[in-house]
């Protein structure tokens, strides 16, 4: 395993992150437990320090099962990173219950890694007027977090703002040979490490898509590089190659997989891959790009919209919906992001055909025209199906803050 070193803190983390958020499921449905915390255990085993979870992984049970893969003298081991979620907080007091309660699920006296989950503006916005950061400043003070940062899937403009706004430690962004200019970038990721901020990596293969069910020309170019890997390797050492990344998450549920990951976690220094390698994946970026739906690179001069709508996140959900068919998680994150569930509306279908955007876009997309087409293949009946997922995590934060009222307290490791 090769370690890379939070700039602030001179921390060693694993290269390889394990990504909580996927789970082994079981015949019949729900959760292999037990596969999933001997996988964990496994991986720990072979060098990795830092688990990222969250209160929404698998509606409140990646955090449990954590808990219980960590005992045994397995949390001394790892860095344990998990998220506040702004979409359930209503008020300054509901930071501090949520932490508590998650110290109490998790059964440790302090978050190694605490995070902002998926801030986008409208979410930051709303949680910096919660005052947000006096409530990581006093959780870090009294020692509840050692780390603060956040996760990010905004536009690059409100990225750099959120940076330049408080002294984090650390940030998460999406990042992949495929999203180079889309939401942070590889603008962003230089931004944050140029600030001594350690970067942490998710969708590295963009939730697999870049693995399995590989487009036959994209299959062809693969085969005719003379160093042979696996399309996820590629992806890996892609992101691995840029010394600027501090871990990289993979949300790994399968023992091969977790094999290979650990294999490639311990050669992939960066600046390793030649510039012949690097072409190679270009070339694969390329046709990826040719074969999306929106030439949208996601460099957001388009944005604000007047009528709110995200014009490069809905751009983007699309693009890899149209991509990857078979995988309906492009739609669920539009909804959740676009939809109103996470944060405020800006589904494609708000357009009202002012033609502000078309003049700036650099790409020369008709922008209205191409959101029309979004609308009918995404927004669907998410009228209907947004207050029901609404009310359902209204009452799960509900049921959380009446456990946390009843919990004797955080227990000690
Ligand atoms: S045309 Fe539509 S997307 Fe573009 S600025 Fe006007 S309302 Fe927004
Ligand atoms: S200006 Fe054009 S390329 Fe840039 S984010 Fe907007 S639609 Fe995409």
């Amino acid at each position: 395993m090769l370690f890379r070193k939070v700039p602030k803190t001179g921390d060693e983390l694993s290269v390889l992150g394990f990504g909580y958020m996927r789970l082994p499921p079981k015949k019949g449905g729900g959760i292999d437990e037990e596969r999933a915390i001997r996988q964990l255990r496994y991986a720990i085993d072979n060098g990795v320090n830092y688990v990222d979870t969250a209160p929404a992984y698998h509606f409140g049970k990646s955090e449990k099962i954590l808990a219980r893969a960590l005992e045994g003298g397995y949390r001394e081991k790892v860095r344990i990173a998990t998220k506040l979620p702004p979409w359930s907080i209503h008020s300054s007091g509901d930071m501090n219950q949520f932490l508590s309660s998650q110290l109490s699920t998790l059964q440790t006296d302090y978050i190694d890694f605490y995070l902002l989950h998926s801030l986008t503006k409208a979410s930051w916005e709303k949680m910096k007027k919660l005052d947000v950061l006096g409530f990581l400043e006093s959780a870090k003070k009294d020692g509840r977090i050692k780390n603060a940062g956040f996760s990010f899937h905004g536009d690059p403009a409100t990225f750099k703002e959120i940076i330049d706004a408080y002294d984090w430690d650390f940030c998460q962004i999406q990042y992949n040979y495929l999203d180079e200019h889309n939401q942070a970038g590889t603008e962003g990721l230089e931004y944050a490490a140029g600030k001594k901020i350690a970067v942490m990596i998710m969708e590295p293969i963009r939730g697999g898509n870049l693995a399995g069910n590989v487009p036959d020309e994209i299959k062809k170019i693969w085969d005719e590089s003379p160093v042979k890997r696996s399309p996820a390797e590629w992806a890996l050492r892609w992101v691995w190659n840029h010394p600027e990344v501090t871990v990289v998450l993979s949300g790994m549920n399968d023992e091969v997989h977790i094999n290979e990951n650990l294999r490639v976690a311990g050669e992939a220094l960066p600046n390793s891959l030649s510039l012949p390698e690097l072409a190679i994946v270009a070339r694969v970026r390329d046709t990826y790009q040719r074969l999306m739906k929106v030439n949208c690179t996601g460099c957001g001069y388009c944005m604000p919209c007047p009528a709110g709508v995200d014009i490069p996140g809905c751009f983007s959900l699309y693009n890899a919906h149209c991509l990857f068919p078979h995988d309906r998680s492009a739609r669920f994150h539009y909804m959740s992001r676009h939809g109103g569930l996470l944060s405020n509306v800006s589904y494609a279908g708000l357009c009202r055909q002012c033609g502000k955007c078309v003049k700036i876009c650099p790409q020369h997309i008709l922008i209205p025209d191409r959101l029309r087409e979004v609308s009918l293949e995404m927004d669907g009946r998410r009228r209907f199906i947004v207050p029901v997922l609404k009310s359902g995590l209204w009452c799960m934060n509900k049921a959380r803050q009446i456990r946390a009222l009843f919990s004797p307290g955080t227990k000690s490791r």
